[in-house]
């Protein structure tokens, strides 16, 4: 049931065909299966309440029958666990993938969860989704496998002994696998659109600023935005649409009017035909996405995907990005350095975990963290006290700032010259599982394609677009300019409207 897809969801709930109680059964029945089921399940979620969830859902279909639904009213979804879930309110704990919180609970909800679940109090009711519980993510967001997280990983649907991607892995496995309809997810070098590629589901990191991060437990604030993981560019284009907007409680949050993003995905473009709903748009190729190293399946999936966009009417041009592999280092030093200072709280008196039997004050802050923090947080912290510190801000953190603008400026100089960019999300499909334990900077590299967007604050999406190496799926990402959502979801649309590669579905 999972598997139609918001949209189809929202309709058959307004046609009274099935009830959220009923949808809400199933989903819950669909993840307990897979708990229990052979090899011990996908791992991507760490939180279920279902007595918490039937509740909501009998409270959605109530508000249905009262004529107050809206149209995501009663449709479910499942949070990554970096949104906090407030007490008493959606009654579930955050953990954000660490020990360090372990059995936290909230005193509120992101905005991104009131938005899309019961509504921020005090303020407009929310779109009254139903929640299905809390998904297993990379610790801190830090990684890009999901075997970064405490909670143990979490399984690719399409091969269980190969990673979903990270850092947003469950809400990536649970919508590929049909546990849930669509999951909230963040990004703030990639952990969208990689897992979204890596497990062939649609994903959009939006701007930087248009949804809320008030509730995102932060990694690296001037990176880190919320998106969504779905079955298709319209299923991401309704949810996207309810939880963006502007937040005063985050001092990033643009101050922009509200758009509907679903109308601006069917919007046609003027001079498009039925059969070229693309005509004009011009679509540039970095010629530094396509490097002699990047996997000969992953460039051949991509190339059938732009041949398709080719047909519906797009023109493609060569655009260059110089800097793109200096994204790599401009983003391992700024994400560190800002994720030194964000976890600076969790010291086992503000926030999270506290050692037992320590000799005195000093002590209790180092064995806490020591024993809360996992082996790839303690080491980001460490390079991001190292660059922030005095002698090498200059030479690392400093330098790294210029580059991230030219970086800006590379991309705003590509936009006078194609309306969208197009290109792999990664150099390769999902690895095995363990693969890559032995080396962290072989991770790192594989960031090249999606930190550029991120540096700049840029919008991006991956598509599915075929398979690749063993059967599995491989994405095409699209970046717009600012705030260009609604031109980036109707190029997505259109190609899936002529394609079915989305609709694909892992075998087991
Ligand atoms: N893979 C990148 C990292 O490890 C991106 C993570 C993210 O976007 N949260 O930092």
């Amino acid at each position: 049931m999972a598997r139609r897809g918001v949209a189809a969801l929202a309709r058959a709930l307004a046609a009274r065909e099935v009830s959220s109680v009923e949808l809400a059964t199933e989903c819950l029945h669909a993840i307990e299966r897979d708990r229990t089921g052979a090899g011990g399940g996908l791992g991507a979620f760490v939180h279920v309440d279902a007595a918490q969830t039937l509740a909501e859902a009998r409270a959605a279909d109530e508000r249905r029958a009262r004529g107050e639904a809206g149209p995501l009213t009663g449709v479910p979804v499942a949070h990554k666990d970096i949104f906090v879930t407030s007490y008493p309110r959606s009654r579930a704990p955050t953990t954000a993938g660490s020990r360090m919180l372990e059995g936290y609970a909230s005193p509120f909800d992101a905005t991104v969860v009131a938005r899309l679940g019961a509504g921020e109090p005090g303020r407009a009711p929310g779109a009254g989704m139903v929640m299905l519980g809390k998904l297993n993510c990379d610790e801190f967001a830090m990684g890009s496998s999901n075997e970064n997280s405490a909670f143990g990983p979490v399984r690719n649907p399409w091969d269980r002994t190969r990673v979903p991607g990270g850092s947003s892995g469950g809400s990536a496995a649970a919508v590929a696998a049909g546990l849930v309809p669509a999951a909230t997810a963040t990004d703030t070098g990639g952990s969208i659109r990689q897992p979204a590629s890596f497990c062939g589901v649609t994903g959009i990191k939006p701007t930087y600023g248009l949804v809320s991060r008030w509730g995102m437990v932060a990694f690296a604030s001037s990176l880190d935005q919320a998106g969504t993981l779905a079955r298709s560019a319209e299923d991401c284009a309704l949810l996207l649409s309810a939880m963006s907007g502007f937040d005063p409680r985050d001092a990033t949050s643009a101050e922009r009017p509200p758009v509907d993003l679903h109308a601006a995905m069917l919007a046609p473009r003027a001079g498009a035909s039925a059969a070229r709903p693309l005509a004009g748009l011009r679509i540039g190729l970095p010629r530094e996405f396509f490097p002699a190293v990047l996997a000969a399946d992953v460039g051949r999936a991509v190339r059938a995907a732009l041949a398709e966009l080719e047909k519906l009417g797009a023109t493609l041009v060569d655009v260059n990005l110089p800097r793109t592999e200096l994204s790599i280092p401009v983003y391992y030093i700024i994400a560190p350095a800002e994720a030194s200072s964000n976890l600076g709280r969790f010291d086992g008196v503000r926030y999270g975990h506290r050692a037992e039997g320590a000799a005195d004050l000093l002590d209790m802050y180092k064995k806490s963290r020591s024993e809360g923090f996992g082996p790839e947080v303690k080491r980001r912290i460490m390079i991001g006290t190292y660059v922030l510190s005095h002698g090498y801000y200059d030479a690392y953190y400093l330098q790294a700032q210029k580059l991230r603008r030219m970086i800006a400026d590379d991309f705003r100089a590509c936009f006078g010259q194609c309306d969208l960019i197009a290109g792999p999300v990664a150099p390769t499909v999902a690895w095995k599982l363990g693969a890559q334990a032995d080396d962290p900077v072989k991770a790192y590299l594989a960031d090249i394609f999606t930190l550029p967007a991120s540096l700049a604050g840029l919008p991006g999406m991956s598509v599915p677009a075929g398979t690749g190496e063993g059967g599995m799926p491989v994405g095409l990402q699209l970046i717009g300019n600012y705030f260009a959502e609604g031109a980036l979801l109707h190029a997505a649309h259109a190609l899936q409207q002529a394609t079915d590669w989305h609709l694909r579905e892992p075998r087991a």
